[in-house]
């Protein structure tokens, strides 16, 4: 790891102007996935400006009654949250997935959505990569590329987005507040992220300095008929091959709302509305969801070691739509089933 500079920013405003005064610089919320890359040298930031004491910590109601995830809480304390758990428990599951309860504890909110791909060959500094070194190539494409994208890739990158959490904010929707040398704006949590196109090295649309203030969601929550479906190697401590975060509003048994975003298959959380409104106004019914399964994945394309996701994906969106109109996954089986 290269030496660095350190400051802990106790207000907005200082965090910002601090990153800005230094060329070379990082904000660093719980670490978890900074340091990995700063002991790899995948990344070098010369200064890191902590937001870990900044007053963003908070998960308060809106007025239109919706809710605000602060920045810098805790995936734990998000998740476990009360309004969480009982108005948004998708964003719970989808949480409460991912990675460790110790890591869950140190990662915050805006690092998770911050959080860079795991493809091996990002990670590996003896391999071309375009992300972490524009031009040079992507050895994935023609590689090993198990865990890669089957949708929206490019010809310079082939990577995923590994949050859970971000699957399941896809499907909610809500709105990121961003604070930066400019001032103050939001941005829709789907432009949020970006599919790589020939700039690979930008996975967001943040403008340098920006600093991810909160979350915003909107008063829908789903939280009667939905599922965040993870399907992985292994039961802990594995990212997704593909993930599945459907919610459902019912009327009987014809949809009259949905939501549907798939994760691990994409260079973003992939959030389907071409499928979504294929499934309104119709009967909950398998064939309806095999329907919107193949929709989904009409321009998937595999690279070779992962052509078994797509059959993976269509068939996982077609279990979370049945456990979403069910409401076979319910909050409680969700708490009963975590680890907090
Ligand atoms: C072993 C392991 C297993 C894991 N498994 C999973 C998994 O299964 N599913 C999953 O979803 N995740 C998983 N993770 C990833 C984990 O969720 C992320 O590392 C974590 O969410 C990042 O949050 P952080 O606060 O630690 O970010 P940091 O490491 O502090 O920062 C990450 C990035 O975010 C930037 N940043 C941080 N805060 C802000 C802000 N407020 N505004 C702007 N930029 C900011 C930083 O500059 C940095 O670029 C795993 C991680 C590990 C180490
Ligand atoms: S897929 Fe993207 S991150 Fe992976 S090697 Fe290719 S360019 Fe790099």
């Amino acid at each position: 790891m290269n030496p660095f500079t350190y400051h802990r920013a106790t207000a907005v405003d200082d965090a910002v102007r601090d990153k800005a005064g230094h060329s070379n610089s990082a904000y660093i919320g719980g670490g978890t996935n900074l340091i990995d890359l700063m002991k790899e040298n995948v990344e070098r930031p010369t200064h890191l400006v902590s937001v870990g004491k900044l007053p963003l910590a908070a998960i308060e109601a809106l007025p239109d009654g919706g809710l605000r995830l602060g920045a810098t809480a805790t995936n734990a304390d998000t998740a476990w949250n009360e309004d969480v758990k009982s108005r948004y428990p998708l964003l719970n599951q989808a949480i409460l997935a991912g990675a460790s309860p110790q890591l869950r504890n140190m990662a915050t909110n805006g690092g998770n959505l911050m959080q860079r791909t795991r493809c091996y060959y990002f990670y590996d500094l003896a391999t071309p990569c375009n992300k972490r070194e524009p031009g040079s190539g992507c050895s994935a494409i023609g590689g090993y590329n198990r865990i890669h994208a089957i949708l929206g890739t490019s010809e310079a990158c082939i990577a995923t987005h590994p949050s859970d959490m971000c699957v399941a904010l896809a499907a909610l929707a809500p709105t990121v507040r961003v604070s930066g040398p400019g001032g103050e704006r939001s941005i829709a949590f789907e432009d949020f992220h970006r599919l790589p196109g020939d700039r690979p090295e930008k996975d967001n649309t943040l403008e340098p300095g920006e600093l991810i203030v909160s979350l915003d969601l909107p008063a829908k929550g789903f939280e009667k008929n939905f599922s965040y479906l993870k399907l992985r190697d292994r039961s802990s401590y594995a990212f997704a091959l593909v993930s599945v975060a459907a919610a459902l509003e019912l009327d009987g048994n014809t949809i009259t709302d949905a939501r549907l975003a798939l994760g691990g298959v994409a260079h973003k959380p992939w959030r389907d509305q071409e499928a979504e409104n294929l499934l309104k106004g119709q009967p909950a019914t398998a064939e309806t969801f095999a329907r919107v399964a193949a929709k989904v994945l009409e321009n998937a394309q595999g690279q070779g070691s992962n052509d078994f996701k797509i059959e993976l994906a269509r068939r996982a969106i077609v279990r979370a739509l049945r456990q979403a109109a069910e409401g076979s996954q319910t909050a409680s089986d969700v708490f009963l089933n975590s680890n907090p």
